[in-house]
């Protein structure tokens, strides 16, 4: 009986899978026909850098595993990547730092997340272009004359939505950033938000919040795709447009606007001192031994149990290491409010109310700790009965 009912679920995913593998073949070409023809060939570029075919392959690989697809959408995802410098992207910058751009842009060794977004076909992006004053404004207007509804728009930064959003006021003409995001949103295929400024409102919106800025999705009523984070992972924007290309419109979102593939487990979920946490070994403060041994860090205020994001997985820096790998406890940058809900950021949060709602790690680690201390207790216990056994026997004989 469970053999019959494990071929039957075996029998729907692959129907499922096949039926997703057709979509996507039919989306893909339709992008092929309807996107503007590359600039360089993708395979000519990797080749320039030094990258190889079997390179490339491997980190389709990882890539489709990264977007939780199985192996058959190696292939898919190659084609999508070949195609991404033709998608047209309009970059819009609002109340921010830049420092999204350039967690983008800069790398020490590129590889293949990074080659991608070195030709990514940037129609307008502020921080980039040559062009200034009227001669940047041209550009947009021309960005969306040429590809309406077939750009993405990328927002970085927050909006300023108090006194008619003149907080904010961008371009020659004087126009609002609110104006600005409205008109551009309203003809892209898809927004995208790079980062808490743009996806929650984050540092500018943190209280008392005298601009009243907020995040794209609520300045503008729309539906988002939030790359969260201060700032995001590169791989899960390379991600996000491969899904587009792969198969369309959004991916799959949580609550919060967030790719279910990238944001759907917490950091504790996956973090590399997690057995340090769960054997109540914590690092009381900065430099003691706990943390030369690489212990947890929820007592110097790590956020990782209340924050959802993949960062111990894809890690930065070309994959090199991690805030909490590095030393320092997350600090829930991908969660909304998170300078007023996290904050004291290296203090632990005492309350439970926040993100998953679970109990304080506190109460949680004390009650391993105490069961724990049982367990050795009951196993001294036990261990000191059979020796005492053995012993009563060896006496015996
Ligand atoms: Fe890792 Fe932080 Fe969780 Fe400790 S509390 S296991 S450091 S995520």
């Amino acid at each position: 009986m469970a053999h019959q009912k494990s071929a039957h679920y075996d029998r729907v995913v692959r129907k499922q899978y096949r039926e997703w593998l057709d979509r996507c073949s039919v989306h893909l070409d339709r992008m092929d026909s309807e996107l503007p023809p590359p600039v360089e060939d993708f395979r000519d570029v990797l080749k320039e850098r030094g990258v190889s075919r079997r390179s490339f392959l491997k980190w389709t690989s990882i890539m489709t595993g990264t977007l939780m697809l199985p192996p058959v959408f190696k292939p898919m995802v190659a084609r999508a990547a070949e195609q991404f410098s033709r998608v047209p992207v309009v970059w819009l910058h609002m109340a921010e730092c830049t420092g999204c751009s350039e967690a983008l842009l800069r790398t020490s060794y590129p590889n293949i997340d990074d080659i991608l977004l070195d030709t990514i076909s940037l129609e307008y992006h502020e921080t980039l272009m040559a062009a200034s004053g009227y001669q940047a404004e041209q550009c947009l207007e021309k960005a969306l004359h040429d590809f309406p509804g077939k750009f993405v728009c990328v927002v970085e930064g927050a909006i300023p939505l108090a006194m008619g959003g003149r907080y904010l006021t961008l371009g020659p003409k004087g126009k609002t950033g609110l104006e600005v995001a409205r008109e551009v949103t309203s003809k892209a295929a898809m927004t995208i938000c790079i980062g808490s400024c743009s996806a929650f409102g984050n540092v500018q919106a943190a209280k008392p919040n005298p601009t009243d800025a907020a995040g794209v999705g609520r300045a503008l009523g729309l539906q988002t795709v939030n790359i969260a984070g201060c700032p995001p992972n590169p791989i899960n924007f390379v991600g996000t447009i491969l899904h587009y290309l792969m198969f369309g419109g959004l991916p799959a979102l949580d609550g919060l606007g967030r790719p279910v593939w990238a944001y759907g487990k917490r950091i504790h979920d996956y973090c590399e001192r997690r057995p340090h946490y769960d054997a109540g070994e914590f690092v009381e403060e900065w430099g003691d031994d706990g943390a030369g041994k690489g212990w947890c860090l929820y007592k110097v205020g790590c956020k990782g149990p209340y924050t959802f994001a993949n960062c111990g997985r894809v890690r930065f820096n070309d994959g090199i290491s991690w805030p909490i790998m590095a030393g320092h406890g997350c600090i829930g940058c991908t969660e909304p409010n998170f300078w007023d809900t996290m904050a004291p950021l290296e203090k632990p949060i005492q309350d439970a109310a926040i993100g998953g709602g679970e109990a304080t790690v506190d109460r949680i680690a004390m009650g391993l700790t105490v069961a724990t201390v049982a367990g050795i207790a009951a196993h001294a216990g036990a261990t000191a009965w059979v020796h005492r056994n053995d012993n009563d026997t060896a006496n015996k004989e």
